[in-house]
């Protein structure tokens, strides 16, 4: 999978040369290129922002260096209508069925946005070469688009075969079934006074599936009872039932 970011702070994203994600580019299996806005302008300050018409608080991004930007990156792309993700507090929110979505495309971009936000118009333009996706990363405000990258191109990334190495351990997660996954323990079983749950030591598989899936509608209707409302009905067993 090829992923393109832009922004004004290329360094923010060397965490994605780090851990599974890091480990993937470099096997060839994660083909990530970050490019720096400021190298699309034209200007001895290399200026990206400027002051919003109609007044207000702050700085708003040029469309001119955004246009050079990603005209550079359409003219490599590795197939003819790239997929264009803009974060912004104002696009629809990033969950699991979307990574899921995007781990299916061959292409990616991200333009990271700063100050304001982006000039509409070169949003609107880009539509032209791309299929262009106002996503936010919750219902809250960043500085920049950055963070909401690292944490899309991570939850994507996890989805490409051959990133994570266990491809089971995809499946029985969070949100990958509707539920919140069921509580994990490791060795050793007794410590400082708390006990691993004593099914988890019977080696019953039958018993250790039931038990977890409990616990994943216990924890689920506990911590998050508005996933469980979108849940078809027959999802649940009458112990499941009862359990919440
Ligand atoms: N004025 C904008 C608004 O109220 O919608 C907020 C601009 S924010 C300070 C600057 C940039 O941070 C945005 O252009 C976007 O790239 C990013 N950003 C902020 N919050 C975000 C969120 N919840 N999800 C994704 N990106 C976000």
């Amino acid at each position: 999978m090829r992923i393109d970011v832009v922004s004004i702070f290329p360094e923010y994203l060397a965490a994605l040369d780090l851990s599974l994600i890091g480990k993937a580019r470099r096997d060839g299996v994660l083909d990530i290129r970050i490019h720096d806005l400021r190298d699309a302008t034209t200007d001895r300050h290399r200026t990206v922002d400027d002051t919003p018409y109609g007044g207000g608080a702050g700085m708003v991004m040029k469309p001119e260096p955004w246009a050079q930007a990603l005209e550079s990156v359409q003219a490599s792309a590795s197939v003819p209508r790239p997929t264009l993700v803009v974060p912004s507090p104002a696009g629809a929110v990033f969950d699991q069925a979307m990574a899921h979505d995007f781990a299916e495309l061959d292409h990616l971009v991200f333009a990271c946005g700063r100050y304001e936000g982006i000039d509409e118009r070169a949003i609107d333009w880009a539509r032209e070469l791309f299929d262009v996706r106002p996503v936010s990363l919750g219902d809250y405000v960043l500085n920049g688009g950055e963070v909401a990258v690292l944490a899309m191109v991570e939850a994507v990334g996890r989805l490409i075969p051959g990133v994570v190495g266990n491809p089971a351990s995809l499946v029985e997660e969070s949100h990958a079934d509707g539920l919140l996954e069921y509580p994990v323990y490791t060795k050793p079983s007794s410590w400082r006074g708390r006990e691993v749950p004593e099914v988890l030591l019977s080696g019953n598989h039958a018993r250790i599936a039931q038990w977890r899936r409990l616990e994943q509608v216990r924890r689920t209707a506990q911590r998050r009872p508005d996933l469980l409302s979108g849940l078809d009905a027959p999802a649940l067993t009458d112990e499941e039932h009862a359990a919440v």
